[in-house]
Parts: structure tokens; sequence; C-alpha cells
């Protein structure tokens, strides 16, 4: 397998792995501590000042000292409603439970019960209460109040598995009656046409039987600000009139616990120092971020499965273009980005995207792709180390001695030797290069040199004349070998701009003794390549040029002409070598690019040659990045165009 299949596989396998897990951790919520913690971190971005109008009225350490221990005497709590009916507050929700009957004072009792009625707008709390084994009901104000009560509110506080309360149920109750919750009955009172907007979703066939607790409607709270933020008036202020009825005119009043000796006292996002918020508050707090339509909803699982399983999945798209270093910033990034996001939808979206699936995908992403790339290159390079071992089996010294050391750096030693190796046969490939095109051509020449003197004086010695022509061979045997090995290992690094006109030109003049001598004329075409500029290594270029205009020449009858037409096609230049020769039959045309491939048609002239031309012509033309085809037929000529692209400075 490829290095690129094996990396393919090993990334589907981790994105099966990694979207799956993403998608299954935000599904169940595994991640729920890192959603809250990034929720509890972002929550005071919502943060503004609580309105002057929800009061509450504490029942702080002041009042305990001055009324006395609690629980006080009820008509204590009928004083403080006539007050705010005097002050004429809009509704009064009591956070005090009032389910007991006091006995040592039964009078009490009907001074309140004629308060809450005479007031007309006061919420009374309901809690959940067990009523026998697994069993909760509704714990309601003795009836007496309950009556008088203009509505009742539960007021239970949902704590999360952290201890911290996020936030509350719109309505509970223990199924035969649904209550809403305190400050949703309050704003019912206050502001019917706002309470509407929060309409129970239990349908009567979900509710089940009495004695089962149930919950409707969650709601996370935005709340105004840390413990403290609301105004706050002390009880026993409010009974002594040291707060004047006229401030707390149309007010929403909440009466609750403060002090910390009455255990009303909660951890909340807000209470970011240690700092809890009593019950009263987060109430107020509620009705707050009801009446002004803030609540916060978290998305529902699915969406945030889908969201998240996507974001890992193109994160890990990321991760298979990029390169290792950048693909860290990445992961970083799309982790910083999903958290970023959620930050900016929860102020503005009022809505919260629990990011620690994503955030999962990306801890996880890098450094597991980053093990599996590694696995799938080292399994690649092993196999390719073992193709090597196996074409030169004789380990070396250095090998064999390096056998022992750790994975790695045994790998590092086998292709260093590799390397060494491929070294030593490049140099010998280049002594023997140099040996033929030098040491031995020098010999040859002055072979024929000396041949061609004795010759001169004695030309009718047959066998001089066949010798003079066995070392010319053997001479353009050692040229044709060290242009193919020229051709096959120029650099294309070295390529600069040519002019294919120029080079037409050069090397028709350089066949030109042939062709005269064959009475051929050759014609150059240059109207169709104006602009034919190549990439290239020029003398390798004119090679390829005169091969095939010497093949032209040499493979056509005499009195005939030779043309050489360059055009333009987009990206390519071509230059077609056009002859009136022998031609090539169709069977013949396969091999003629092979090595020592000699072809010829009965009836034509026999001529001297080695077959390396035209895979020499073919070899350059391969390293430009270009093509050679053939069209011919028997007798009718034959034509042998290369293309080659185009030099992409002027047409890139
Ligand atoms: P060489 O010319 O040394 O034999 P080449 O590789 O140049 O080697 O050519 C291989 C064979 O292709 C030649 O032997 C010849 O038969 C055939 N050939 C090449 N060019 C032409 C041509 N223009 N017309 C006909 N035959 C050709």
């Amino acid at each position: 397998m490829t290095l690129r299949g094996r990396t393919l596989t090993e990334w589907s396998l981790l994105c099966l792995l990694l979207v799956g897990l993403a998608g299954l951790s935000a599904w169940q919520g595994w991640l729920w501590r890192v959603d809250h913690l990034l929720y509890d971190a972002g929550l005071p971005l919502l943060s503004r000042p609580a309105p002057a109008d929800i009061v509450i009225v504490a029942i702080d350490e002041a009042s305990l000292a001055r009324i006395g221990r609690w629980p006080w005497r009820r008509a204590v709590h009928a004083t403080l409603l006539h007050k705010l009916a005097q002050a004429e507050v809009a509704v009064v929700g009591f956070d005090i439970i009032l389910n007991e009957p006091d006995t040592d004072d039964p009078d009490g009792e009907v001074l309140l019960a004629a308060a809450i009625a005479r007031h007309g707008r006061v919420v009374l709390p309901v809690i959940p209460s067990p009523t026998g084994a697994a069993q909760v009901g509704a714990g309601r104000p003795l009836a007496a109040f309950a009556g008088a009560a203009a509505a009742l509110g539960h007021i239970e506080m949902p704590i999360d598995a952290d201890g911290i309360i996020r936030g509350l149920f719109l309505r509970s109750g223990d199924g035969a009656t649904m209550h809403p919750q305190l400050a949703l009955a309050m704003l019912s009172l206050a502001d019917p046409e706002r309470a509407a907007r929060y309409p129970p979703t239990l349908t009567a066939g979900g509710v089940p039987g009495p004695r089962q607790w149930r919950r409707d409607g969650w709601r996370y709270l935005r709340f105004a600000g840390p413990p403290g933020s609301y105004r706050t008036v002390s009880y026993v202020d409010m009974l002594t009139g040291a707060v004047g009825v006229h401030q707390l005119r149309g007010a929403l009043v909440i009466v609750g616990a403060t002090a910390a000796g009455l255990g009303d006292l909660h951890a909340t996002p807000m209470s970011a120092s240690g700092q809890p918020m009593a019950g009263a508050e987060i109430n107020a707090n509620a009705l707050n971020a009801l009446r002004a339509g803030e609540t916060i909803v978290w998305l529902d699982r699915a969406t945030t499965a889908a969201i998240s399983a996507c974001t890992v999945l193109l994160l890990l798209i990321g991760l298979l273009y990029l390169s290792p270093r950048t693909g860290l910033a990445w992961s970083a990034g799309v982790g910083l980005a999903a958290v970023a996001v959620g930050m900016l939808q929860l102020r503005w979206g009022q809505s919260w995207l629990p990011p620690g699936a994503i955030l999962l995908g990306a801890a996880l992403a890098y450094p597991l792709w980053s093990w599996r790339r590694l696995e799938a290159t080292q399994r690649f390079m092993d196999d390719e180390l073992r193709l090597l071992r196996d074409a030169d089996p004789a380990p070396t010294a250095a090998e064999a001695a390096e056998a022992g050391l750790d994975p790695l750096d045994h790998r590092i030693a086998i292709i260093r030797a590799a390397a060494e190796r491929q070294r030593l046969t490049q140099k010998a490939r280049e002594d023997m290069v140099r040996f033929i095109s030098h040491d031995i051509r020098s010999v040859l020449v002055s072979i024929i040199t000396l041949i061609e003197g004795a010759a001169g004086r004695n030309d009718k010695d047959r066998g001089l004349q066949r010798i003079g022509r066995y070392a010319q061979h053997a001479l353009d045997l050692a040229d044709d070998f060290s242009r193919l090995k020229k051709a096959e290992t120029v650099d294309p690094r070295t390529f600069r701009e040519v002019d294919l006109a120029t080079l037409a030109q050069e090397a028709a003049d350089e066949v030109w003794p042939q062709a005269e001598a064959k009475r051929i004329a050759i014609a150059i075409d240059d109207a169709g390549g104006q602009d034919a500029l190549v990439l290239g290594d020029p003398s390798l270029l004119r090679r390829v040029l005169t091969n095939l205009l010497g093949n032209a020449v040499k493979y056509s009858p005499p009195d005939t002409t030779v043309r050489l037409v360059l055009a333009e096609d987009g990206k390519w230049c071509e230059i077609d070598v056009v002859d009136e020769g022998y031609g090539i039959s169709a069977d013949q045309m396969d091999r003629l690019f092979t090595r020592h491939a000699r072809v010829s048609r009965p009836g034509q002239p026999d001529q001297p040659g080695i077959g390396l031309g035209l895979v020499i012509v073919k070899t350059i033309v391969d390293r430009h990045g270009g093509g050679v085809s053939v069209e011919s037929a028997p007798g009718a000529g034959s034509t042998f165009r290369v293309r080659l692209p185009r030099a992409a400075s002027r047409h890139g």
C-alpha cells in the first residue's frame, strides 16, 4: 500500500473513533463538569444591574437580633404584610414555609391568614415533602393560609451534581396539581401577559397519578450579578418604619431569609468567591429573568451531539491536509473557537452549546493523529526498507552493529547504510560514464584519426576501411551512451528559458551536410511558433531536434523535403518533424522507442545506426515534462511530434 493509502486508512479509523466519541459524549453528557465549568465562567458576561423594583425583604442577622429567635410569631408576619400593603407593593412572594400550625399562638395564625387575605396579592410557597417510601407529595401551607393566598408557587431548587444551583423548573407538583415556580406565580399576578409566555409543556396524559413528584419546563437562570445585587431591606426596618412606605410603591417583594443561621443559602455560578446566594435572591433572579424573557436554554443533546461530531470531523479534515506544526495550531484554534462561539451565543443568543465534546475531540485529535501518522509512516518505511534489503541482502557491518538499538535508531542506521550504498552506486555509474565518454572515446578518436591518415595513403585497403567503420560505430555508441546517461540524470532545477525556433535553426544547420549529400531540403516553418519558449536544457533539447531531423534525412530517399513545423497549443509548444521518406508500419511503431530497436521496410536502403537515437529523444522529452508521438504509414513519410510545456513565466 502507498504511504497515502496507509495514512488515509489510519485517518478514517481515527475519524470513526473521534467523531463517534464526540457525538456519544455530547449525547450522554459525559463531560458535564467541563460544560458547567465553562458555562459558569461565561455566565458573568450576562450580568447587568438588577432592576430597582424587585426588592428583597430580608430576615437578616439584624432582624433576628431585634425580633428574636426564629421562627417568629405569625403575628409579626401579619404586621409586615400590613406595612407592605400600606407601601402599595405590587406583589409579595413569601419565601417562608408556613406548613405547620403554631400551637402556642393560634391567634397569630388567624391574624396572618387575615393579613394575607386583606393584602390580596401574596404568593405562598409549596415544597416537595416525602410522604412515604419513595413517594414525594406537595408540602402546602396550612389550609387557612393557602386559602387566603392569591397563588401558591413552588420553591424547589434543584442542585446539580456539583452542588450548584443553575436553574429551576417552571412548574412542579405532585402530579395531581402542578404549581408554578414562586417567581412565575408572582409574575402571573404582576404581569399576566408576560407570564403567559411560559405555558406548561407537560400534556395532561403525561401527568402521572398523585403522589409522584413531577417537574416541567427546565430553565437556566441569568443572574443579575453576584450575591447582594438586588435591593434589600431589612425585615426589622420594614416593621419599625425605618424604610419609608413610599419607597416600595409598585415593587415586587420577596420576603426570605438571608441570615446564615437560617440555612437558606446556596452555591450558584455567581458565588465565585465562595459567597453563597440566599434562596430569596435566587427567586429574585428568577423573577427578573422570567419578566425580561431572559432565561437560557442549553441546546438539546441531539443538536449538541450533531454539532460536536461535525466540528470534530472538520478538525480532522484540517489535520489531514495540514503540516504537523500548523495542525497543532489548528486543533488549538478549533477548541478555542468552539468555546468563543459558545460564549458569544450565550451573550447574544441566550442559548448555550456545551463545548466539552468538541474540546475532548480537539484535545485527542492532534496527539492521536500524530501517533497514527507516525505509525503509518514507520510501517511504510519498514516495507520500503525490506524491499531495499531484498534488493541488497548483505547487511553491512554498520547495520549489523546497530541491529540491537532502539527501533527508530535501527531504521535510521539502515537508511544511512542504504544511502551510502546508493552514493557508491551513483559514483560507480558516474565513473563508468566518464570512462566511456572520455577515456574510451579518446582512444577511439585516436584510432579513427590514425586510420583516416593511413587510409589516405592506401585507399584500397578494404580491411582498414572496415576497421574504420567499426571504430566509428563504437564511437557513436559511446557518444549515444553518454548522451542517454546525461538525459536520464539531468536536474530540472538547472533548466532555463529556451527559444525552440532558435534551436530548430541550429539543429537544421547541424544536419545540413547529410541533407545536402542526399539533396534533401530542410524547410523550417516557425510561423505558428512565434512565442515558442520552453524551460529546459538547451543542449539536450537541440539533441532531440538533431536526432529527429537526422533520422528524417537518413530514412528518406534523395530529392525530398524535410519540414520542421513549430506550433503553439494552449499550454504546449509543438514541433513536428515531417519527412517524405519510407515510413514505418503500424506493427513496428510500438518498438520504436525501445533500446536498440531498428526497423526497416523491405526495399529500404540499409542505414548504419545504433537504435538509441529515439530512446534518447524520448528520455529527454520525458524529463522536460513533455511527450513524443509518431504518425506514419509505409511509403507515406513520417511525422514525429514533440510536445513540451510552455515556459510559465510568460503564460502562467
Ligand atoms: P537508429 O537511427 O540509430 O537506428 P533510432 O532510435 O534513431 O536509431 O531509430 C530507431 C529506428 O526507427 C530506426 O532504425 C528506423 O528504422 C526507425 N525510424 C526512425 N526515424 C524514422 C523516420 N523518420 N522514418 C522512418 N523510420 C524511422
